[in-house]
Parts: structure tokens; C-alpha cells; sequence
């Protein structure tokens, strides 16, 4: 039985994989801040005597003795990350050194959740992990673009200079059960409007383009990821099917049955046109890994999930 931490556990992302982890037979400590992430995530693992919460912030230190680090503490929706923007570089930057010298000290392997944002808007489509990026460093984006992008040095170093045996995943936009509901991401705004047949709200023209990863085909990614040897990345993490915001309304409109409209809004700044990745590193790398679970499908899977969500009063 391994040991392993998971930072921002309670978070979406983090509460499926310590559900996995849990059902692998590992033994799971979550740690979380509870900035974004929710007990009710997680509520349903309390009782698993191999499951085990803190409350803690990752800018603190911490200590425990596991074999594995999941580093996924970090707000991840603009709003959330923009809401505290300081808050949001020191939980990247200071939070990664803290677990990269927790890993140091007790030789565990660490993964870093990094993020397709390190590309910022990119130039290259789609998007190859050999592509440096197109980030502004001082517009609202830059928090915790820069903040991620500061965490994948700090993991180099550590691995360059000290031998930590680190892995790093960028993350494209994911969705599924146990989206905060207030995140303002696209799939869950677009959802929750659809089902209360509310105008969908549209930022810019909708030309710009997402490829949407269901959670499931993203932790299993994470898991072999931390599962290669002699194989340390950065490696996409994703599902190159690729949507403009406009498709994305009109297929939750369709798989909702909704009256609703779409308005236009004005675009949000520093708003990358374009993002989808090049996942032949991670199909070579990570044992023929590709998404699984297509748009529609984990649309589907998400709406059933806010429509309980509405019908209990939660959202
Ligand atoms: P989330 O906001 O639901 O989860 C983040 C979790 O981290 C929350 O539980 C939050 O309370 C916790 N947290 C935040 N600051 C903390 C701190 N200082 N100390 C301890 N805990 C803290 O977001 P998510 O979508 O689950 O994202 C998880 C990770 O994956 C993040 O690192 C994010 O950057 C990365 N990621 C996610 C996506 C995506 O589309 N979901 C895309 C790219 C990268
Ligand atoms: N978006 C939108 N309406 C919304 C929320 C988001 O048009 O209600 C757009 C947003 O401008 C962006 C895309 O959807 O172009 C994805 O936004 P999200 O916040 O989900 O993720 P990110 O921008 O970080 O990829």
C-alpha cells in the first residue's frame, strides 16, 4: 500500500483522483485550504479509514512521510485565481517549493498539475510541449500563468540539482461532476444557465476555441504519469477535440432541452483564441493514453450532475 499526498484534494480534480487512489487500495492524506475545494467533494470518502484530511495551506510547510506527492493545490478558474491574485502566485510558487523540499527530504516522487495557461495565447496550434509560450507577464491572466510557469522551473531545478524525482502534466481545460458551481468556467456557467433556461453568456464573438478533457481521461492520465520511470515530462494532458465557445452553447442547449439564448458579452482580456493539444507525447509516453469519454457523452454525465445540484437548492 502507497502513501500519498494530494494537495487541493477537496478541489474538483483532486476529489475524483483521491477517489481513485482510494479505490487502488492507497492510503490517501487530502490537503486542502478549502479556498475552492468543498467537504461535500470528499464527504463520501471521511468514513475510509485509509483516507485522511488536513487543513492546511500549501504556503505553509508540511510535513508527512508518503511515497507520492499530487501538487493540484491552486484555484484554477479566472475568477478564482484573479480574486487574490498575490494569493494565487504565492500558492503556486511558494507552495511548490514547500513540496518539492517535503519530496527532497523524504525522497518521494512529486507530479506538478501544470496547465495549458503556460502557453498563454499561443502562436502554435495545436500546441507541442516544445512551444514556449505567449504569455503576458503583467495582464489579470498572469497570477497563475506565471505563477505555473515559475512551478515548472522550481521542479526542473529541484530535479536538475537535487534529484527529485519529479513529473510534470499540463492540464487542458477539464470538466465534470464536482465543478464549483460558481467557478464561472464555461461548461459550468453554460450548463447551470441552459438548465435554468437563462441567457447563455457568450464572452467576445465565440470564435475562440477550447478542447474539453472529461476529469476521468485526466486522472488517468495523472496516475500513469506518476507511474513512467526515467520519464519526467512536461507532457499535455488533454483532449484535442477541438470547439469553438459558440459550439460548446449550442450542444448544452441541444443535451439540455433548453429555451435558452445566447447573449454577447464583451471578451474577457488577455482571452487565448485558440487552444488544443498535441497529446503524441503523452500516447508515447504514457502507454497509448488518449481520452476516452467525447464531448457529449461527458456533457451529459456533468448536466445530470448540476441539474441534482438545482433540484437540492445547492446552485
Ligand atoms: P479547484 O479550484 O477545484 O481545486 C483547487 C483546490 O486547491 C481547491 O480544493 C482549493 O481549495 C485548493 N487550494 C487552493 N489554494 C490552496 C492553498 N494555498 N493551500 C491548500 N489548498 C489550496 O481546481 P481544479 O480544476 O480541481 O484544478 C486542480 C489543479 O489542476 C490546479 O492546480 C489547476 O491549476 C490544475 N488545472 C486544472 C485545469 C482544469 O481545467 N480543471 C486545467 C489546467 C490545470
Ligand atoms: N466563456 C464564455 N462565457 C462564460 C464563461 C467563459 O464565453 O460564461 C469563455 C471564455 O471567455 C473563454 C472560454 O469560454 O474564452 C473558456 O473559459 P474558462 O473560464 O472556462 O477557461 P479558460 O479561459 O481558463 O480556458
Amino acid at each position: 500500500m502507497k502513501k500519498i499526498l494530494v494537495t487541493g484534494g477537496a478541489g474538483f480534480v483532486g476529489s475524483h483522483l483521491c477517489e481513485r487512489l482510494l479505490k487502488e487500495k492507497n492510503d490517501v492524506i487530502c490537503l486542502d485550504n478549502f479556498f475552492t475545494g468543498d467537504k461535500k467533494n470528499i464527504i463520501h470518502l471521511l468514513n475510509n479509514p485509509y483516507f485522511e484530511l488536513v487543513r492546511h495551506d500549501v504556503t505553509m510547510p508540511f510535513f508527512a512521510e508518503v511515497d507520492e506527492i499530487y501538487n493540484l493545490a491552486c484555484p484554477a478558474s479566472p475568477i478564482h485565481y484573479q480574486y487574490n491574485g498575490i494569493k494565487t502566485v504565492k500558492t503556486s510558487v511558494m507552495g511548490a517549493i514547500n513540496m518539492l523540499g517535503l519530496a527532497k527530504r523524504i525522497k518521494a516522487k512529486i507530479l506538478q498539475a501544470s496547465t495549458s495557461e503556460v502557453y498563454g495565447d499561443p502562436k502554435i496550434h495545436p500546441q507541442t510541449e516544445d512551444y514556449w509560450g505567449h504569455v503576458n507577464p503583467i495582464g489579470v491572466r498572469s497570477c497563475y500563468d506565471e505563477g505555473k510557469r515559475c512551478a515548472e522551473t522550481l521542479f526542473m531545478n529541484y530535479h536538475n540539482q537535487n534529484n527529485v524525482d519529479i513529473k510534470i502534466i499540463r492540464i487542458f481545460n477539464t470538466y465534470g461532476p464536482n465543478m464549483h458551481p460558481n467557478d464561472g468556467r464555461v461548461v459550468s456557467n453554460f450548463i447551470i444557465q441552459a438548465l435554468k433556461n437563462k441567457d447563455i453568456t457568450i464572452y467576445g464573438d465565440g470564435t475562440q476555441t477550447r478542447s474539453f478533457q472529461y476529469v476521468d481521461d485526466l486522472v488517468e492520465g495523472m496516475t500513469r504519469m506518476m507511474n513512467t520511470n526515467n520519464f519526467i515530462g512536461p507532457v499535455n494532458i488533454g483532449n484535442p477535440n477541438e470547439f469553438t465557445i459558440l459550439e460548446l452553447a449550442k450542444i448544452i442547449i441541444e443535451l439540455t432541452g433548453s429555451k435558452s439564448k445566447t447573449i454577447f458579452l464583451p471578451a474577457t482580456a488577455d482571452d487565448p483564441t485558440q487552444r488544443k493539444p498535441d497529446i503524441s507525447l503523452a500516447k508515447k509516453e504514457l502507454n497509448n493514453w488518449e481520452p476516452k469519454i467525447q464531448l457529449r457523452e461527458g456533457l451529459t454525465k456533468t448536466i445530470e450532475y448540476f441539474d441534482n445540484l438545482i433540484k437540492e437548492g445547492s446552485c
